[in-house]
């Protein structure tokens, strides 16, 4: 039997005036797999994840995500998939939790209020339930983003540079809740990121994207003890 990617984009390209974003990129993201697109700013990362939102249409190309053409406009894919992208995460002035109770509503959860309070725990917000948005650290804050991205159980997580502007605490306590969401839950995580090192630790499969095209992929695991040992050094620095 064949298994149906939960993401599989061919062709795809966009072109803003004379910017081709993305240019031509095509791949697949498999059920369970973390996968991240590793490039630096203006590779096309944020294009590409907008269309797979379906933000923004193509100027060529599709994109099937969860089975619905996206691409096309189709909206089904909307209900199963959690993410979080560069924009406004929280109302500025509802708290931690009344921001988390309009998303439950939003995504028209049963069971809102256990939901909520278990979502709270996990992202370790506890302390902050009270506390409008505004006021929130930067890590706080995009656990709140987090934790809203997460409240439906989705099986398609898509974040755009999550761990921008967070300390190291806050890297890897997100890697940690990644990495435990595959391999738990099953979660497919789609990641963009500009740090090598960062993705390479996630074990998932790396896409290299470049000028809006696609470079090269790589298994985490494959790289060599070489290459691992000098993205550990470079992280250092
Ligand atoms: P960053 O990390 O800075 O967000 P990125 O890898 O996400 O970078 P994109 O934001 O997708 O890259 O941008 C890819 C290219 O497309 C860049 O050259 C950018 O200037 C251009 N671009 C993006 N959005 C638009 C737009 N709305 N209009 C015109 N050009 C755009």
């Amino acid at each position: 039997s064949t298994v149906t990617p939960i993401t599989e984009v061919s062709g795809l390209t966009k072109r803003y005036s004379d910017v081709l974003a993305i240019d031509d990129v095509s791949l697949s993201v498999q059920a369970g797999q973390i996968y991240a697109l590793l490039g630096l700013n203006g590779a096309g990362k944020t294009t590409l994840i907008r269309m797979l939102l379906g933000m923004i249409a193509p100027t060529k190309g599709a994109a099937r995500v969860l089975g619905a053409d996206v691409s096309a406009g189709q909206r089904s894919a909307w209900a199963r998939t959690g993410y979080l992208v560069e924009a406004p995460a929280a109302y500025p002035e509802l708290t931690v939790r009344e921001n988390l109770h309009l998303y439950a509503r939003l995504r028209h959860l049963k069971q809102p209020h256990l939901r909520v309070e278990d979502i709270i725990e996990r992202l370790a917000l506890t302390p902050y339930t009270g506390r409008r948005a505004r006021t929130l650290s930067m890590g706080n804050l995009q656990r709140l983003a987090l934790a809203k991205a997460l409240i439906h159980s989705p099986d398609l997580l898509i974040l755009d540079e999550p761990v921008n502007g967070l300390d190291p605490a806050g890297v890897v306590e997100i890697r940690t809740l990644l990495t435990g969401l595959a391999r738990e839950h099953g979660t497919t995580v789609l990641i963009s990121s500009h740090l090598l090192a960062e993705v390479a630790r996630l074990n998932g499969r790396i896409a290299i994207l470049h000028q809006g095209r696609l470079l090269a992929e790589h298994d985490a695991t494959s790289l060599d003890q070489h290459r691992r040992r000098h993205i550990t050094v470079s992280t250092r620095d």
